[in-house]
This record gives structure tokens, sequence and C-alpha cells, in this order.
């Protein structure tokens, strides 16, 4: 599938599963890796264990990584087309999913950094037109959104507006000066998402946190009318909660109602893209929960879609990888 093509079905979701090592606590403890990606295309449960028989042993997706691979490489051939779209005026999502652990947040970082260098490099070789680049950032927890840029933790609302769709209230939004300006605003996000740790302890696990980058252009005024069209569109960077929150059934109460909040999003972010990658036939939740709400314009209608599902090799956590694997391949 090439994303650039103008033949692409429009609502080809582009699934791929990364691998990450094991680290050092699994090796620690002597636990063996049960996965393989044999090609480009496929991944296989290697282990002779009993539970062999208990589960389809070979995956394929538009892509698997296997742990030898590097963050760059999964970034061009599982997300850059995808993020490049938005210089285009085509809305983007990109999305990190697994369990806690797996790899999401690492692979996020790279693949947000990766994207923001090649729209400024894309930028550079297209003088004809003015760019202005804007971010922001946000958290969802237990159905509540919160500014990552913003030391205000009072939960924003989510507005109906009948041209723009959903607009989230007050979210700070800043001009992107550069690169570096980048680097500042990602440690300016991961420094809020702490504090939430220190109060409720492994909160990135129970969140999920978008950033968007909003990029407009417009042709300079002297190249004539047929230059002079302006485009706006969005690319989102999704770390999802940790995908063993969407199979967490017995807990405290408030483990439960964060439980099911959690729950919610994830199953609907399910339903939503199960139903685009069957095509926009019938109804699609959107509504049903606020990541969906504040990712509509991104998801449904002409946007590009990337999931990279992330998945620990370690035997330990077979359980969660087999579910990480079912959730892919639901969204191909
Ligand atoms: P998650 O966000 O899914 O909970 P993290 O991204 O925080 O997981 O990764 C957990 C740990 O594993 C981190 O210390 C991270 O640096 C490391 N890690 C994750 N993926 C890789 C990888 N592909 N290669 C090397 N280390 C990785
Ligand atoms: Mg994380």
């Amino acid at each position: 599938w090439d994303a650039q093509g103008s033949s692409a079905p429009e609502e080809k979701i582009f699934v791929s599963v990364r691998l990450r090592p094991l680290n050092e606590r699994e090796i620690g403890r002597n636990d063996m890796s049960d996965w393989e990606c044999i090609n480009k295309n496929t991944i296989i449960f290697k282990s002779s264990l009993p539970e062999r028989a208990m589960f389809p042993t070979a995956y394929t997706f538009d892509r698997v990584f296997g742990y030898d691979c590097s963050t760059e490489q999964v970034y061009h051939e599982g997300a850059k087309q995808v993020a490049l779209s938005v210089v285009s005026g085509i809305n983007s999502s990109i999305f990190a999913y697994g369990q806690t652990s797996s790899g999401k947040t690492y692979t996020m970082r790279g693949v947000t950094e990766y994207s923001v260098a090649d729209i400024y490099d894309y930028i550079h070789r297209h003088n004809d037109r003015e760019f202005v680049l804007k971010f922001s950032a946000m958290e969802i927890y237990n159905e509540s959104v919160r500014d990552l840029l913003s030391s205000d933790s009072t939960p924003l609302r989510l507005l109906d507006d009948p041209e723009r769709g959903t607009v989230i209230e007050k979210l700070t939004e800043v001009s992107l000066r550069d690169w570096g300006h980048l680097q500042e605003l990602l440690s300016v996000c991961e420094a809020q998402r702490q504090i939430g740790e220190t109060s409720l302890n492994e909160l990135s696990s129970r969140s999920h946190q978008i950033l968007r980058l909003t990029v407009e252009s417009s042709a300079h005024q002297f190249l004539g009318s047929e230059n002079s069209s302006t485009l706006a569109a969005t690319v989102n960077f999704i770390d999802l909660a940790g995908s063993e929150r969407a199979s967490q059934t017995s807990s405290a109460s408030t483990r439960l109602k964060e439980g099911c909040h959690i729950n919610r999003s994830l199953l609907t972010l399910g339903t939503v893209i199960r139903k685009l990658s069957k095509g926009r036939n019938g109804h699609i939740p959107f509504r049903d929960s606020k990541l969906t709400r504040i990712l509509q314009n991104s998801l449904g209608g002409n946007a590009r879609t990337a999931i990279i599902c992330t998945m620990s090799p370690a035997h330990s956590h077979v359980e969660q990888s087999r579910n990480t694997l079912v959730f892919a391949s639901c969204a191909k």
C-alpha cells in the first residue's frame, strides 16, 4: 500500500506491529522470547509450548518490525506517508497501541520527531508557499481532557462547532518556531504527564496522550490565482493508554470506574477503527468517547490512519501480546 498513491482506498488503515527487544528485567528472570518476524509482513509464535495449540501461530500485517528495527525504520515504513499527508491538506492520525511497557511512548516520541523534521524539510523545499505550524497537546484520563501545555489542570470542555466539528475549548495552541522549539514543548508535555504520575501511580499507562500539529499553508500572492489556495490540516500523534486496561474487569471501585472509562475510549476506538477499515457503511460511533470525538475529523472521511501495535516478546506477556495482535488484525 502506498499512502501517496491516488488510488489508495479511502478507508485503508495502515497497520504495523513492532516487537521490542527483551528488556533487562525480562532477561534477568530468564523470560524467553515467543515471537519472531519472519519477513516484512508476518510475525509468528515460535515457542513450542502448550499455548501454541490455543491460537493462530502466524499473523500478517501491512508491515511487521522485529526487535532489531530502529524507530527510524518504523517511522519510514510505518508512519511517514501518513504523517506527511498533512502538508497536502489531509488530516491524519498515528497511534501507538499496546500493553504498558511494550514501547508505545518510546516509539511515538521518535515518530513525532521524525515527522516534524520531515515536515520542516518539506517546507524548506517548498518556498513558493508560506507555512504556519501550530502545536497543541492533551491528555485524556477518565474521559476528562487536560491541557498538557498549561499548568491549569481544569478539565477542558468539548464543543461542537458547525464548521470545524469538535473543538476543545481553551486548549493552548502554540506557533511552532523550529525543531528546537518542538523539543522544548515535548519536554513540557512529559513533565506535565509526570506531575500527574506522582498523585496517581502509573498515570501514563491509564491515560491517552494526543499531540497535534496543524499545518496551514498559502501561496505567496505574486504567484497568481491558480496557486493562491490555502490548505490546512492536522496530524495527531496518539500514545494510547495501556491496552491491558481494555480487558481489566475486576478491581476496587475507583479502579473500576477508571477501567470503565479507559475501556470505553479504547473499546470505542476499536469499534470505530474496525468499522472504518471495512468501509464507511453504517453508523460510526465517534461520539461514544472523548478520544474518538476529538479525532473524528482525523479518522473518517479522507483522513489517513496508521496504527503501530507495540509488543513485548516475553513469554510472560503472551496473553497481552495475543490480544494486541487480535486488535491489530481487526484494524486491517
Ligand atoms: P509504554 O509506553 O508502552 O508503556 P515505553 O515506551 O515506556 O512503554 O517502553 C518501556 C521501556 O522499554 C522503556 O524503558 C523504553 O526505553 C524501552 N523500549 C521500548 N521499546 C524499545 C525498543 N524498541 N528498543 C529498545 N528499548 C525499548
Ligand atoms: Mg508510555
